[in-house]
This record gives structure tokens, sequence and C-alpha cells, in this order.
């Protein structure tokens, strides 16, 4: 156990505790200012930015986190306006109603606006959504006098709470309590396992996958709760403007919270409320502002997106991050080695019986039989092309097998299970291309890994109920055992994308190892490592291995083959060609010819060398059944 992690983690502690306090004390006084004499002015600014904040609160979580560019929260955002719009001129001015009605209204909406795209993702989800925006005037049409038509719904009231009217100095309060309130939910939300499986998905959603999280289901919900404060939002809107038209919420509005989102920092708490500060403020000092208000916001999207791409806030808090990791790393006592263990693990037979795999006309594997052991590592060789990722893909869940032919684990069948579902049963694995996601530390990266051991969700994570603090803190020890394991200890803290090539792989194995794995699968773990880096995996690969775990190794360097693994399986153009101990195929006539090409022989030990390593144009990468990068 590294000393270091017992002395700082008190402290780390209690400034969590007192950046919580933070929050109810400036809510308070937030409140409280309009007394110590805070202007009508200011007063109005800080609503506007209360409720532009929240809205956009909305965007990060859909886009900056889970990835997924939506531009309809303009849209949701006038559902929810005009639910309140609706309400409260016909008699129902009770805040809290107003509150929950619009936030209902703009959750339905979103998601009817945004599940058929989120299937699709991407460019389909973002032009999609779009067209609900300029769908907005005919859709109020649509509704005749009920909603005002093109010229609006004017006198709205000033709500109230339990029959009480708020009056303007009310409502400032109104506004103030509950942005501050959605923010804390939504801070909770970004800083949970949610959103770090969010941020695991953005970088890629097999990853979230192979983690135990179903992709699509994590987008909806993160979408539909992104309709949210939208609605929170639009109802206050209405309250503060006493009016609401179509024209309130057009293409201006799109842009603008999009670039309230960017320029803020779009991966942050407080980012949606900094962008929404700036763009308030500025527009009301800077005249240019006032004259070209399209053309200064694009300007300065395109800007910040090219030099600030995480916002002001992500400026500061990463400038701020790096220097507490670099004070930290500098006093680290690095683990030793030699003296690692990982806690027994229950290893399964993996067992394929005539897997085939064909993409259109490719027989990308064919027929292809063996065992992989318990406590043993099984290597898979063969040449780029020959199926070795395919093959690990179909075990995972990620490609359907073709008919006939099974794959068991201790005899019970996985193939046709969903990636997730796999996982859960006990297969762990890793990626030929290092997906690491930005943004989390070491540790953090690791306890993503455990995600689907789990049910707790969203809501739980907002409220943070004991079914949230108990999954965090079964994943935080899982992480720090391994982190303990792997010798990682001086380096939990530590943003994981930084780490050098090495030390990245060893942190994915370790994550595929979160999940208590019973079965291992790793492609091409070693590729890309210098020779100091290789040394350090084959002692985890042993530590693996003496654990008792099922490993199944892609790999191209035979040395690294011979040291480790017991039995060695050759495919070549999908099909087996050899299995044998690592000596029988290093003299193995087939696996001579075909893998190295007729003529060569093996020099040293080192097949890899005669092979081209990182193959990074095979189609692989580009097939449709690869998206989101299971290579
Ligand atoms: P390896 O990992 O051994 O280098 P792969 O399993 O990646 O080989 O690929 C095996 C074969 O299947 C190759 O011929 C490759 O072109 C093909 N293939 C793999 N994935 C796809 C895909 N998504 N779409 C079409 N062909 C694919
Ligand atoms: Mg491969």
């Amino acid at each position: 156990m590294s000393t270091q992690g017992t002395t700082t983690r008190p402290a780390r502690h209690w400034l969590r505790r007192v950046s919580i306090l933070g929050w109810p004390l400036v809510i308070a006084l937030l409140v409280a200012a309009p007394d110590l004499g805070l202007s009508l002015y200011w007063q109005r600014i800080v609503m506007l930015v209360a409720i532009m904040g929240i809205t956009t609160s909305g965007l990060n979580l859909s886009f900056g986190l889970a990835g997924e560019l939506a531009l309809g929260q303009a849209a949701v955002f006038a559902s929810g306006a005009y639910t309140t719009a609706y309400l409260s001129t016909h008699g129902h001015t009770d805040l809290v109603l107003c509150l929950v009605a619009s936030a209902v209204v703009a959750v339905v909406v979103g998601l009817i606006a945004g599940g058929p795209g989120l299937r699709l993702g991407g460019f389909t989800l973002a032009m999609a959504s779009f067209f609900l925006v300029l769908l907005i005037p005919s859709v109020i049409e649509l509704f005749g006098e009920t909603l005002g038509g093109p010229d609006g719904l004017s006198g709205i009231p000033l709500p109230s709470v339990f029959g009480t009217d708020l009056g303007t100095d009310g409502l400032y309060a109104a506004i103030v309590v509950v942005g501050g309130i959605w923010l804390f939910l939504f801070r909770n939300i970004v800083k949970s396992r949610q959103g770090r499986i969010l941020v695991t998905m953005r970088e890629s959603p097999v990853l979230a996958a192979s983690c135990g999280a179903h992709p699509f289901q994590m987008k909806l919900r993160s979408y539909a709760i992104a309709g949210i404060p939208a609605g929170l939002g639009g109802s206050l809107f209405v309250f503060l403007n006493a009016f609401v038209s179509p024209t309130s919420f057009g293409f201006d509005l799109v842009i603008l919270l999009l670039a309230m989102s960017v320029i803020g920092g779009s991966q942050s708490v407080l980012g949606p409320v900094v962008g929404a500060f700036l763009l308030t403020y500025l527009p009301e000092r800077v005249s240019v502002f006032q004259d070209y208000t399209l053309v200064a916001y694009g300007a300065m999207l395109v800007l910040i997106g090219v030099l600030l791409p995480r916002g002001a806030v992500g400026l500061l808090s990463g400038l701020w991050k790096r220097a507490v990791a670099s004070r930290r790393s500098s006093s680290a006592d690095e683990a030793n080695p030699g003296a690692l263990t990982l806690p027994p693990i229950d290893g399964r037979e993996l067992h394929l019986r005539d897997v085939a795999v064909s993409f259109g006309g490719v027989r990308a594997l064919d027929g292809v039989s063996f065992s992989a052991r318990p406590g043993e590592i099984t290597a898979l060789i063969g040449p780029n092309g020959s199926g070795k990722t395919t093959l690990l893909n179909v075990v995972s869940g990620y490609l359907r097998r073709d008919s006939g032919g099974d794959i068991t684990l201790d005899g019970k069948a996985i193939h046709g299970l969903r990636p997730d579902r796999i996982r859960r049963m006990g297969v762990g694995r890793t990626f030929q291309t290092p997906l690491i996601p930005r943004d989390l530390t070491v540790r953090e990266t690791l306890m993503v890994g455990a995600y689907g051991d789990s049910r707790s969700g969203f809501f739980s994570a907002a409220l943070r109920l004991p079914g949230y603090l108990k999954a965090e803190r079964r994943e935080r020890e899982a992480a720090d055992e391994l982190v303990e394991a792997f010798g990682l200890a001086g380096r939990a803290d530590m943003p994981a994308k930084d780490l050098s090539l090495g030390t990245r792989r060893i942190v994915e194995l370790a994550r595929a190892l979160m999940g208590r794995p019973q079965v291992v699968l790793l492609d091409e773990i070693a590729s890309g490592l210098d020779r100091d880096e290789v040394q350090e995996l084959v002692e985890a690969l042993h530590l693996l291995k003496r654990s008792g775990a099922t490993v199944v190794l892609v790999e191209h360097n035979f040395s690294l083959v011979r040291a480790v693994a017991d039995t060695v399986v050759c495919l070549a153009g999908g099909r087996l060609l050899a299995q044998g101990t690592p000596d029988e195929i290093a003299s193995h006539p087939d696996v001579l010819e075909k893998y190295l090409g007729a003529g060569a022989g093996i020099s040293g030990t080192d097949l890899g060398a005669h092979l081209d390593p990182a193959d990074e144009t095979s189609p692989v990468r580009t097939g449709p059944a690869q998206q989101g990068g299971a290579s």
C-alpha cells in the first residue's frame, strides 16, 4: 500500500466536503443579494444566466459528455416555455406545477425528436433535431388560438407557491434556487459513475459495452435527462418575460445555446453558467454583439472550438489538475512489481466449435474450433487479416457468428448474447487500438471497468442515494486493489491519457479485469511497446495466469508468446492452421510457410519482425459492423 494514498485521501475528502458546502452558500448569497444592494439590472442578468445556464447544462450532458450533438435543445426549451405559458394563462400559476409539467413535456418532446435520430447517431441526430427547431412555428400554429399562433401569448402572470403570489422578488429567488438545485444535481451526475460511463461512451460505444453498459440505452437516458433542465429553463423564461412567441425559439437560440456550451466548456459542470454569463453580459456591453449577433456567436464558436476546445472552465480546470498531478507524481512511491498478487480468479474454459463469421462474401472466420483453459495463456497468432480480431469480437458479442457452431463458457452457450451480457457473464477484453477516454484519472478509468456490476442509475447518482454510494465505494475499492496489483499506485490520480503507451496498455488490462472476468481476451496488447514496457507486460500476464484466469492473447511478437503462452493457436485466412506448444508451433512446417511466406525462416524468435505490426489500413477499422472501433 502506498503511504501517499493514505495521507492524501482524508485531505481530499475534506476538500470535497467543503466544496459541497459551497453550493448552498452561493445559492443563499445570491438569494440575499437584492437585499444587499444588487441592482435590478444585475438581478436580471443573474436570472437570465441561471435560465440559460441550466438549459445549456442539458446540452453539456448529451453533447459534451455523451458525445451526441443534438440541436433540438431549443425546441425542447420552447415546449417547456409553451407548457408554462398555457398553464399560467389558464389559472394554474403554481410554480411547482408549472415546472414539473414543463419538464415532463420537454422530456417527452425531446425523446420523440431524439429517439429515432439517436439510433443512427452523429449527423442524423444533429439534422433530425435541427429540423424540429424549424418546425416550431408550424406546430404552434396547429394549436391555433390555444397557443396564440404567430403573435404568441402575452400577459403571463407571476407564479405562486402554495397559493401565495411570489411577486418579482420572489420570482428572482425562485429562479436562483431552481437553477442552483438543478446545477447541483447535474454536478452529481457528471461526477459519478454515470458521468464516467458517458465519457467512456464518447470515446467508444464498443468500449462502454465492454464495461457492461448498453450504449443506446445510456444515450437515450442522458438525452431524456437533458430535456429536464430545458423544460425548467423554458418555464422560468416565460415567467420572467411574461410573454412567449414562436420567434423566440429560432435558429438564433440554437446557435446561442451551442455557443454557451462550447465557450463555457461543454464537458464541465460550471461551463454552462460561465458560457451563459459571457454571452448574456457581453452583448449588453459590446455593441458589435448587438449589431451582428449571429456573426459574432459564429465567429466565437469557431475560434473557441479551435483554440480552446474545452472552453473557459476546461482550460482553467485542466491547468489546475495538471499542477496537482505533477506534485503528486513527483512524490509518488512506485510499488515493487516483484511482490504483486491478484486475488484468485475462478477461470472458465472457453470453447469454440466450428465458429464461422462472414462479411458479405468474405469469410473472416471459417470453422474454427479450439479451447482456452483456466490458468493458461492461449496465444492467438497469424498474419494480418487472418481473423484474430474477428474471433475476439465474435466471442465478446460484437459480431454474430454464422449459423452452426457454438461458443461456450464451461459448457454454457454465450453466442447470440449482447456484449454487455457477455461481459457480465465473465468475459473481459481489451482492444487492438488503445482506448483510454480523456478526462479520467487512472483510478477512474479502472472504475469504469466495473460499471456493469451495479444497477444504480442516473437518479440515484443525482441524489447520491445509498445504492449509488455503495456502487461507487465498491468500484473504488476494486480499482485501488488493481492499482496496487499492477504497481500503478503513484499514478492513480494522473490523467490516464497522459501516461506512456506501455502504462496505458497496463491500465487497459487492469480495466478489463475490473469486472472480475474469468476469461480475458487481449488484442495485440504489446504492439508499439518498448523493451522495458514489454517486460512489465510479461510480468502482468504472469500475474494474471497465476491468479487462475483463462487468457486469450492475440500477439505478433513471438518472443513474447514464447515467454508467456502455454498453447499457441495459429490462424491463416480465417482457418485454424495449427495448434500446439510454442516450440511445436515455431517448427511447424505449415506455420512457417503460411505465416512467414514461402522460403522465410524464423530469424531469432520474433515472427513479428516479418509482419506489418500496426496494420492501420486494415478494413477492420472502416467496416460497418465495426462502428465505434471494436478493432
Ligand atoms: P486480424 O485481427 O487477424 O488482423 P481481422 O479479424 O481484423 O484480422 O480481419 C479478418 C478479415 O475480415 C480481414 O480480411 C478483414 O478484411 C475482414 N473484416 C474484418 N472486419 C470486417 C468488417 N467489419 N467488414 C468487412 N470485412 C471485415
Ligand atoms: Mg486484429
